[in-house]
């Protein structure tokens, strides 16, 4: 038996055992070809099958109608910032953006390298701790797109509703909380998530682009950074994240035989609702520090009575094989990361921990 510690890292994070293990035999052989999953071309049948079977299995779960490319890439979600304008944001055009963290601003930050921005709607006047209501932003006439941030990693805010855009492109990073419950995805134009918090490894990031708003994209740029290069030629124009991709498509097995998204939601509200109810329960000890209602169920920032006694309690979780608990360099506090593959006897866990924490230092 291996060791396993409780691992709340925010990413690359906690994945299913049985999809490591299965990883672990393939990184040796695979499909009895003599060769690992690393070695084989990837232009051979039993990579093109890995990828396929990844892809369906995206659809499948997400429920995608006709219409829409998925796509694997390198660069992380961080490369998108600045694919996402490059490709929709047209010379003297506009954009509108929601900024609601970190991650949104460095988006925005790459948008306007091509045009202008306008944010529509933004929660930093109280340090990202709520978000605005997605019904109540208004869509600027013309916009090239509308781009939002599901799950604000750092900050730990979620939206569980997103905007009525109308015509206008809805555009989202979903890096933290994509298939981490039962979303209408066709709601939406393009979809990216950097895979290494829910669906896999770092190195690979998926795209879901719909192809109505593939056929709107600038043509003069690089032909790697073209969404269209990559839809058209299924992943495959040059070598894409080949080990990485088949990991992504043993979780997507992982998840389907484990019930799909509507399965995943339940167990996420199950984990979020225990760890809040710590949080809360453990007032004034503990604090949360997000608006109700605005809560995210992947990402959990909380803080203690000081910052000595938050490192206190990140070395003595840690002891405990409660690992990964320091917020975000930027931010500070708590934070425990529960994605997907995270399981609930790891957040009792660390209930337990926080009731027995605070008896002995309250
Ligand atoms: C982690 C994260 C990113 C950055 O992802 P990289 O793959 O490291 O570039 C972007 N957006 C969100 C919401 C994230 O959580």
């Amino acid at each position: 038996m291996v060791k396993r510690v409780f691992n709340f890292n925010p990413g690359p994070a906690t994945l299913p055992l049985e999809v490591l293990e299965e990883a672990a035999k393939a990184t040796v052989e695979f499909n009895g070809l003599g060769m690992s999953i690393l070695e084989i071309s990837h232009r051979s049948k039993d990579f093109e099958k890995v990828l396929n079977d990844c892809v369906a299995d995206v659809k499948e779960l997400l429920g995608l109608p006709d219409g829409y490319s998925v796509c694997f890439m390198g660069g992380g979600a961080s490369t998108q910032f600045a694919m996402v304008p490059m490709n929709f944001l047209p010379a003297g055009g506009s954009a509108d953006y929601i900024n609601t963290g970190e991650w949104s601003s460095k988006a925005i930050k790459e948008a306007k390298l091509f045009g202008t921005v306008n944010v529509t709607a933004s929660s930093e006047d109280k340090k990202f701790s709520y978000l605005p209501d997605p019904k109540a932003v208004p869509v600027t006439p013309g916009a090239a797109y509308v781009h939002i941030t599901s799950n604000n990693t750092i900050y730990g805010t979620e939206f569980f509703a997103f905007p009525d855009t109308g015509a206008t492109p809805l555009v989202c990073d979903m890096s933290s909380d994509i298939m981490s419950w039962k979303f209408d995805a066709s709601k939406f134009a393009l979809i990216y998530a950097g895979a290494q918090k829910n669906i896999g490894p770092a190195g690979v990031t998926m795209v879901i682009v719909r192809q109505d708003f593939l056929a709107k994209a600038n043509d003069k740029i690089p032909t790697m950074l073209k969404y269209k290069t990559q839809a058209d030629n299924n992943s495959l124009y040059n070598t894409p994240p080949a080990g990485a991709i088949f990991i992504v498509g043993l979780v997507m097995k992982w998840m389907k035989k484990n019930g799909g998204l509507a399965a995943m939601e339940a167990k996420n509200k199950a984990k979020a609702d225990l760890l809040y109810a710590a949080i809360d329960g453990g007032a004034p000890f503990y604090r949360g520090t997000v608006e109700q209602g605005a809560r995210s169920r992947m990402n959990i920032p909380f803080r203690l009575p000081s910052e000595e006694l938050e490192e206190k309690f990140i070395k003595e979780a840690k002891a405990a094989d409660l690992v990964g608990l320091k917020g975000h360099r930027s931010v500070g506090g708590c934070r425990a990361s529960i994605y997907n593959a995270f399981p609930i006897e790891g957040v009792q866990a660390l209930a337990d921990f926080m009731k027995e924490f605070a008896k002995k230092n309250g």
